[in-house]
């Protein structure tokens, strides 16, 4: 076969396992057609003109289909998931999406209800893959939390309330990742809680040895090493006054004393060293220097970023549909609901 320019011909040098391959001989045995599918959306199509050979790139739009699910929780919100069929990556989107309102170690108990209205694509009919979160709920000891996607005009997508509140929070609620906590690991089964504030001046979080642990907000690491009952200790200093603490480390992640952190990096490993009975993670919060619960005192932050005025009509047109959709759905409790978009 020859290919009329180099810049093609690479195409085939770059043939890797995975990839589909197709070829269109006729009987005269001349090959007239070659296609080539990286994956099921994206390939080259070689096709016979006289001697040589013209490439087409092939670029496929998957359709695009709605789910909806509806869960309950009786052990653990993994597991609730699961018993939905819920893609794990979804689930996982989904506290990541309330990370800021809920903390998903300590908040969820057995009757927390959730729904998400999320994408699925497919392909002539067959299923290539998960889509994006389009809204979800999540009813958390009576509280009621709606998020849904909105892509604002510069393109950046969110999630936010109906009133166009970011979900988005300064702090997380949680310093703990509770997809990362190995899964037969049940927090709610112990005792959720050793909350003795005034005694210690924090909120232990018990999981196993090695669990990463998160900066909670945007800071600076201020301290990083051995300190006395703490064990290893990470302090970041966050911006607003505000302090946070994590101890008891097994291992320290990757920022040294003087780092910028974001919320959400991996700052630690939890484990026992210090004063500790058993692997946990101690962590502080503190304003001005004073020590406040960690639990509460998110409450009582500025509120977070909401939708710019201006940007609120366009908003509300944006996500109203989406919000009645949601609420139909949910108002009905259908498990499944499959509704093909115009693509
Ligand atoms: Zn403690």
């Amino acid at each position: 076969m020859t290919i009329n320019s180099s810049a093609e011909a690479k195409i085939l040098n770059r043939v890797y396992p995975g990839y589909q391959l197709e070829f269109k001989i006729p009987a005269s045995g001349e090959l007239e057609q070659l296609r080539v599918l990286k994956n099921p959306l994206e390939g080259y199509l070689f096709t016979r003109t006289g001697g040589t050979y013209s490439v087409d790139t092939i670029v496929k739009t998957p359709e695009i289909r709605q789910t909806f699910k509806v869960g309950t929780i009786s052990d653990s919100l993994f597991l609730a998931g699961k018993r939905e069929q819920i893609p794990a990556t979804t689930i996982m989107e989904m506290a990541n999406i309330f990370g800021g309102v809920i903390d998903f170690i300590l908040d969820p108990r057995a009757g927390d209800e959730f729904s998400i209205l999320y994408e699925e694509k497919y392909l002539d009919g067959e299923f290539i893959g998960h889509g994006e979160i389009l809204a979800s709920r999540f009813v958390n000891q009576g509280k009621v939390f709606t998020a849904v996607r909105y892509i604002d005009d510069e393109g950046e997508v969110g999630y936010y309330n109906p009133q166009g509140e970011s979900m988005r929070k300064a702090f997380l609620r949680s310093p703990l990742d509770v997809f990362r906590i190995s899964s037969n690991f049940n927090p709610s089964r112990r005792h959720p809680v050793l909350n003795t504030i005034r005694a210690h001046k924090g909120t232990d979080y018990a999981a196993p040895t090695g669990t990463p642990i998160r900066a909670t907000s945007d800071g600076r690491v201020t301290f990083s090493g051995r300190k006395g009952s703490f064990g290893n200790l990470v302090i970041i200093k966050h911006s607003g006054g505000f302090e946070t603490k994590y101890a008891h480390l097994n291992k320290f992640g990757a920022y040294k004393k003087g780092a910028r952190v974001r919320q959400g990096d991996i700052i630690g490993y939890v484990g026992s060293t210090g004063s500790a009975t058993g692997p946990h993670l101690h962590y502080e919060f503190l304003v001005n220097g004073v020590h406040q619960n960690p639990r509460t005192i998110v409450d009582k932050l500025p509120k977070a970023r909401s939708i710019d005025p201006d940007q609120l009509q366009n908003f509300k047109s944006q996500t109203a549909g989406l919000v009645d959709q949601f609420n139909t759905l949910a108002a009905q409790g259908q498990k499944r609901a499959l509704l093909t978009l115009a693509q």
